[in-house]
């Protein structure tokens, strides 16, 4: 099972390493650099060194950088635009240098200009990006679409609008598609019984190809189904429950694919409870498998 969560880099990249292997996850999310903060500058050599060799000493068998919550694609604003592409652009290259096949993305809001609006902006700067000479330089990075809650006007929602991008990206077989769980809620699709998986998943399928997905993002809803809310709990005590987790990771066209939990966090400071959370989230997770051994540690 391809297991693990979002971890800081407070510490520097290799230190998110080492606490994964601490933790005994074999997946990982990061930042490549803070994501509160435009301004990414270049990847030292020693920085890269540093990243290598702790992933080559650990157990870490997939990684993915998720871009900075600043990044919009679709706005309507100018610089937003020229520095969410600027950005993205630098964040496949920092992919490529560290040798991590895939960044995540949030794809944006219209901030009412409206969906086709937004949707097109959407598209004309992926085109850019895969353009620049960064991605050019990095042919083996493919830029993950995560489906969004749908709080004010993101866009991404509903497997429909991704589509929309997928189909009108030019070098599309560079983009995959990551589903958040909590996004998902939020969005409406009800995903907790059997039933509604399998219609769920048909549909992904039809508008996106089941082939396109390739991470899940496994975090629980604060809030009930459709609100719309983007707050994510810990597993099994939020609105998808246990039961909706347990047939998410077993369900035959999904168990291959990377669980990255994005639970809360607490204040940096706070750094043994995050583990401890962290820790109890992961077992529960692992614990939903239904090849899950008992009488083994965490590990
Ligand atoms: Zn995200
Ligand atoms: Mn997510
Ligand atoms: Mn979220």
């Amino acid at each position: 099972m391809l297991l693990g969560c979002h971890l800081s880099i407070s510490g520097g990249l290799h230190q998110a390493v080492a606490q994964a292997e601490e933790l005994g996850i074999n997946a990982l999310q990061i930042f490549s650099h803070n994501a509160r903060s435009w301004h990414l500058k270049d990847l030292q050599p020693k920085e890269l060194e540093a990243f290598k060799q702790e992933r080559s000493k650990s157990s870490l068998e997939y990684v993915v950088i998720h871009t900075s919550y600043l990044i919009n694609l679709a706005s309507p604003k100018e610089d937003v635009y020229s520095k969410s592409i600027q950005a993205l652009r630098e964040e496949v290259r920092r992919a490529g240098q560290l040798g991590i096949p895939h960044v995540n993305t949030h794809v944006g809001a219209h901030v009412g200009t409206g969906i086709e609006a937004g949707l097109k902006r959407i598209v004309q700067a992926l085109d850019e990006v895969f353009n620049s000479p960064e991605a050019r330089e990095c042919p083996d990075v493919m830029i993950l679409l995560e489906n969004d809650a749908g709080e004010g006007t993101s866009l991404g929602v509903r497997f429909e609008e991704l589509r929309v991008i997928l189909d009108n990206v030019k070098q599309s077989e560079r983009l995959g598609v990551c589903f958040d769980t909590c996004h998902g809620y939020a969005a409406g699709y009800d995903f907790t019984s059997p039933k509604g998986l399998d219609e769920m998943l048909n549909e992904l399928d039809r508008e996106i190809d089941l082939e396109r997905l390739k991470l899940i993002h496994t975090n629980d809803s604060k809030h009930p189904l459709g609100a719309r809310r983007d707050r994510h709990e810990h597993i099994g005590r939020g609105q998808i429950g246990l039961s909706g987790f347990q047939l998410i990771v077993n369900h035959p066209k999904l168990r291959n694919l990377p669980f990255i939990l994005e639970t809360p966090k607490a204040a940096d400071e706070a750094e043994k409870l995050n583990s401890a959370m962290d820790i109890i989230n992961i077992s529960t997770m692992r614990s939903l498998r239904e090849d899950f051994q008992t009488g083994g540690a965490i590990r």
